[in-house]
């Protein structure tokens, strides 16, 4: 008889593209040691100074188109024969879809996707790496990032917390946990999902039954995890 396939859920975070040569947020010489959050990254800092929010993201962009998929990102794929698989990220880059995983939820939006600035649901895809002051939507409101920002609501964290309920599995790659609702994430689990987390840096804050902390690189230790996720559905 054929064995129906466990559900497998991942979330993901800047460290899993930090070795496509997208720089992280949190560590030593990562994003937030070059600007300041509150300047480019927040409503506020889209009220007082537009241009800088819209140079700040178009330069990001531009970093995005420019990168590959790597081996973490690639992995997540094989698993797709054994497993239901779902992805959530808090990156705003395309690498998961890129790299051909078919079910990813961006918590926090998309980079290369505008958005109405009086209507969050009017979203389109940008052609190319820039967004400019002028560029509007069809109600003729400026266009701005589809990300979330410091400060607003994560529109599709319900759903997020749904995919995690339902989890067999749980993997945990690259995020150092410090941004909220998003962290919160890993108290939905059931009680008997098995958990993983995958990170450079030991995540010592995260105690629970159930837990595997494989500390590493991702491009290593995401393989590795995942194809004796595989050996063992086979068996
Ligand atoms: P973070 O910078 O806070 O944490 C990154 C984590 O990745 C750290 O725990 C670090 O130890 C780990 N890490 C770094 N290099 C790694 C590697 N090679 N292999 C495994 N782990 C590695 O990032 P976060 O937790 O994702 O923070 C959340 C916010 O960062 C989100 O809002 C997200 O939108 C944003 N972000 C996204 C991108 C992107 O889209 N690529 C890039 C930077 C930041």
């Amino acid at each position: 008889m054929l064995k129906s396939k466990r559900n497998i859920v991942i979330l993901s975070g800047a460290g899993i593209s930090a070795e496509s040569g997208l720089g992280t947020f949190r560590d030593v010489g990562g994003l937030w040691d070059q600007y300041d959050i509150s300047e480019v990254a927040t409503p506020e800092a889209w009220e007082k100074n537009p241009e800088l929010v819209l140079d700040f993201y178009n330069l990001r962009r531009k970093l995005v188109l420019e990168a590959e998929p790597n081996l973490a990102h690639e992995c997540l794929v094989h698993l797709e024969k054994h497993f239901n698989v779902k992805i959530i990220t808090q990156n705003i880059d395309d690498l998961h879809e890129r790299s051909g995983s078919s079910e990813v939820l961006h918590l926090h939006g998309e980079i290369r996707k505008a958005q109405c600035s009086a209507n969050e649901d009017e979203v389109l895809e940008l052609a190319g790496s820039d967004l400019k002051i002028g560029e509007l939507s069809s109600s003729g409101h400026q266009l701005r990032p589809h990300v979330v920002w410091f400060g607003e609501a994560v529109p599709r964290m319900y759903e997020a917390e749904k995919y995690v309920a339902d989890a067999d599995i749980f993997i945990v790659v690259g995020t150092s946990l410090n941004v909220y609702p998003a962290a919160n994430l890993i108290y939905s689990c059931k009680k008997n999902c098995q958990k993983f987390i995958v990170d450079v840096n030991e995540l010592t804050k995260v105690k629970f039954k159930n837990l595997t902390h494989l500390q590493g690189k991702a491009t290593e230790k995401l393989p590795e995890l995942v194809n004796a996720l595989i050996q063992d559905s086979k068996s």
